[in-house]
């Protein structure tokens, strides 16, 4: 079989599959048991056709997969692909782009200086910061922490390029008692111990105490410390207060040994929105920021953004310098390595050039919106089911309800899950069982919503109130 054809035949299956993503069983139908079945077996010891390959993994798989991608995935924040991101990220693997540096991929490079242009100004960042492609929130995070903690040791006088942290003075984290878990696997991947994090007080909907936050950092002293605020609390959407935080932050540290980050993974999506916009007034006060691509910008996996307000402090932390690749090439654009963990990786700047073009600043308002309100029709369809009440500020895309005891609240999102119209999780929050739900994708509308909710309705009554 020629390329061409073979080729044709794996897009007409993402065709098929996108086309279909509206009205499958949204979890994932078969056992692991099935999966390991249809994809497992012995070492291959002989090649096959790359046609039956692509054949047995995509039928192999398909009951496997999970719908993150269509309009009625309301699990963790996950979006979708928009045509032009998904067609970008194709574009990206078919080319083999190594968007490592300007020498092995000048169209990577540029692509992803004017896509960190685009982002920066849609999010309200300075024009002047650094932007990495990352992973995700994750590699963001650790990057920006990174940087932060060998910024805030030059601060006391302390090189950690050269010297690592033997004999570094100890830096402190402060950041919310609801933080996302990637900034403690951050800490520990620094080096800083998760012993250095203080917990800042936080308020029901997991926002910063700015009062707790100012009580902390009064104490300081001249000692290194890094500030981890938040834009998006997963479970509730909560927004710290940003303006008020960094103000008492800088009004209290020494400039050179105090590092502010944002993780803004999702939330700080609503600066792109003039409606939502005043939720993350202050974050361009900060010094670094985490956002994702691949969850309200609806880009592929595998996309997120480090950005930051101080390019060397970002370039002396990651820069990748070998003799090799010096004097070759484009040399009037940045170097992507110089602010990223990776050397080679492929080119995720793609796909999130195509969104913003696709969409425009007015499209992807609109997306930050149309995802609210779902979020807000959510909370007014489920919170009037008997016997649920919604317990958070549905200020941003995030919803809990208070469904029952924990034992009903999990029998009922397994049975959701297994009814296949929209995927909810649980979570626990501050203690609680919770029902979960968060909007994200691009093509949501409020049919779904309300086909969901009713969805809901229908698995309380099959899984049965106790003592009804
Ligand atoms: C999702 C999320 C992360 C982690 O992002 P990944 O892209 O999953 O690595 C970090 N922080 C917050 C607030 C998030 O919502």
């Amino acid at each position: 079989m020629s390329t061409d054809s073979l080729l044709a035949r794996v897009l007409d299956q993402v065709e098929a599959y996108r086309a279909g993503l509206a009205e499958r069983p949204v979890g994932a139908r078969a056992t692991t048991e099935a999966l390991r079945t249809a994809l497992g077996g012995p070492l291959p010891r002989e090649g096959t056709s790359a046609a039956d390959v692509l054949d047995r993994l995509a039928a192999g798989a398909d009951g496997g997969l999970v719908a993150t991608d269509g309009p009625r995935y309301f699990g963790f924040v996950i979006g979708g692909s928009t045509d032009a991101a998904l067609g970008a990220d194709l574009l990206a693997t078919g080319w083999d782009q190594n968007a490592f540096n300007p020498v092995t991929s000048p169209a990577s490079a540029v692509v992803e200086e004017v896509a960190a242009g685009w982002l920066k100004e849609l999010l309200g960042l300075p024009a002047h910061a650094s932007v990495g492609f990352v992973p995700g929130g994750q590699g963001a995070n650790t990057a920006a922490l990174t940087v932060a903690r060998n910024a805030v040791l030059a601060g006391c006088g302390h090189d950690v390029n050269r010297l690592g942290l033997r004999g570094a003075p100890p830096v402190r984290v402060l950041a919310g008692e609801e933080r996302h878990t990637t900034i403690d696997r951050a800490v520990r991947l620094v080096g800083l111990g998760t012993d250095a994090i203080e917990a800042v007080a936080a308020g029901p909907n997991g926002v910063i105490d700015v009062d707790d936050l100012a009580r902390r950092v009064a104490t300081n002293g001249d000692g290194a410390t890094i500030v981890c605020l938040q834009a998006g609390n997963v479970n509730t959407g909560g927004i710290d207060d940003l303006a008020s935080a960094c103000a008492a932050v800088r009004a209290a540290t020494r400039p050179e040994r105090t590092w502010i980050h944002v993780d803004g993974a999702f939330g700080l999506w609503a600066a792109a929105s003039p409606r939502h916009r005043h939720l993350v007034a202050g974050a361009a006060e900060a010094d670094s920021w985490t956002v994702d691509g691949h969850k309200w910008l609806n880009v592929p996996q595998d996309c997120g953004y480090v950005i930051c307000a101080r390019p060397p402090d970002h370039a002396a932390a990651l820069s990748f310098t070998a003799a090799y690749l010096q004097g070759q090439g484009t040399t009037d654009v940045a170097n992507p390595a110089d602010f990223t963990m990776e050397s080679s990786r492929r080119s995720r700047g793609f796909a999130t050039w195509a969104a913003i073009a696709e969409l425009g600043a007015g499209g992807i308002a609109d997306l930050v919106d149309r995802c609210c309100r779902a979020a807000s029709r959510f909370a007014a369809g489920l919170g009037a089911l008997a016997g649920a009440e919604v317990v958070n500020d549905v200020m941003l895309n995030q919803v809990l309800v208070r469904v029952g005891d924990p034992a009903f609240t999990d029998a009922l999102v397994a049975e959701l899950q297994r009814e296949g119209t929209c995927w909810m999780g649980a979570t626990t929050w501050r203690g609680e069982r919770l029902l979960r739900v968060s909007v994200s994708n691009w093509t949501t509308t409020d049919d779904d919503v309300d086909r969901s909710v009713a969805a809901v309705a229908r698995c309380i009554d099959a899984v049965g109130r106790p003592g009804s």
